[in-house]
């Protein structure tokens, strides 16, 4: 293991097989042999490590978790279908019937709905916080409260927390500080670093950054990655080989990758914020975004991520879109193409007006999520369309 996040993303390994593959091979079986009866009955009572079945563990989803939790400084992860399925698991895993969680405000639409119309099913609720409120939220701690959930960039009003702070916060009340830490990856920020007990990935964004693959990731102390593992064995959540495998590879290129990202959104940013078309620009290092400073403290750069409002409202971001020639319209982000999105009519249609404008959504907003192109022609699109829209 190396000090540095480079090193670590390429060289941590298992073992490989007689074959000695340099690469990481593909692990496709559900089941593994035992070499005779006492082996099977000691690995049952977890009296020795090995392969049981897929659903518990695969050398494949073991190598991915083993590298990003170096990545994160967790002392171990768990693996999960998807972004989605990591954020249920750990709720599910943690949390009983009469429980509370406060949660950012600005949360992803899924989580969103886990938060207001699932979890309260089995009696777990939750209570809303701005993350540039900090000192309200004292008063929102309740006597069964347990859990601190955030995302920090939040998606898609770019709004930071102080990690910090909240770790403070998280340990003075005797709380479980979960981190989405997706738009970050580990590259630009590790929540454990400052308090928080897990981070979690949609690996499905930066991590694959190709947009092929879904996957999700849980990490944090072996204490509590335990009692995640002791739900998902059963309840069966798991992430497949085959996408492990390609996260694997994919984390080995994440550190150049991301500062791309990173030099072209900055780049981006700032061609906004000199744009008199445009009413408002969200980027994290943008000298004008109101938590500067503390993005500058927790975050390495930026990310990928721009969020900006066009003026002249819902008509104009739509015609905007319309006139990207090479950008594409989708829902997803991270991906090596630049992708735009109209949150207001797809991520976060479900929210009324009032909850939209809480979260920093605008009819005129627009989220980018800046691709590894040429930035000239990534900003020529932009500009072209700011035109073409007018
Ligand atoms: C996409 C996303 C998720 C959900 O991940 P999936 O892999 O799509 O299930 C959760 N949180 C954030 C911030 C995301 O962007």
């Amino acid at each position: 293991m190396s000090t540095n996040f480079e090193t670590n993303a390429i060289r941590i390994q298992t073992e490989r097989t007689s074959q000695k593959e340099h690469s990481v091979p593909l692990y496709l079986t559900s089941s593994y042999k035992f070499d005779d009866s006492e082996e099977m009955r000691a690995l049952f009572a977890n009296e020795r490590e090995g392969n049981i079945y897929s659903r518990y563990s695969n050398p494949n989803i073991t190598e991915l978790i083993e590298k990003v939790a170096v990545l994160e400084g967790a002392e171990t992860g768990w693996a999960t279908a998807t972004g989605m399925a990591a954020i249920f698991t750990t709720f599910a895993a943690l949390l009983n019937g009469g429980d509370h969680i406060i949660s950012s405000r600005s949360v992803f639409g899924s989580t969103h709905q886990l938060l207001v119309n699932i979890f309260p099913k089995w009696g777990v609720t939750s209570t809303y916080a701005d993350l540039d409120k900090t000192e309200e939220w004292e008063s929102l701690v309740q006597t069964n409260t347990k859990m601190i959930f955030v995302e920090t960039p939040s998606n898609p009003g770019i709004d930071i927390i102080d990690l910090e702070w909240l770790g403070n916060f998280s340990k003075k009340h005797g709380l479980i500080l979960v981190v989405d830490n997706c738009f970050a990856t580990p590259y630009l920020q590790q929540p454990l670093k400052y308090g928080a007990d897990l981070s979690i990935h949609s690996a499905t964004k930066y991590i694959d950054g190709q947009g092929r693959t879904l996957g999700g990731l849980i990490l944090g102390s072996k204490k509590l990655i335990g009692e995640i593992e002791a739900f998902a064995r059963h309840s069966g959540p798991s992430m497949s080989a085959f996408n492990a495998w390609i996260l694997s590879k994919s984390l080995e290129t994440l550190a150049v990758r991301m500062d791309r990202h990173c030099e072209n959104a900055l780049k981006v940013a700032q061609f906004l914020d000199a744009n008199s078309e445009i009413e408002l620009v969200k980027y994290p290092f943008l000298s004008s975004h109101p938590q500067y400073g503390i993005a500058k403290k927790q975050m390495k750069a930026g990310g990928g991520i721009v969020t900006f409002v066009v003026k002249g409202g819902g008509e104009r971001a739509a015609k905007f879109l319309d006139a990207l020639k090479m950008f594409s319209i989708s829902a997803n982000l991270g991906d090596t193409r630049s992708i735009a999105t109209h949150p207001a009519s797809s991520t976060h249609s479900k929210l009324t007006e009032e909850e939209r404008l809480q979260v920093g959504i605008q009819q005129g907003s627009v989220r980018v999520s800046i691709g590894l192109e040429h930035i000239d022609d990534i900003i020529e699109d932009i500009n072209q369309a700011l035109i073409a829209s007018k």
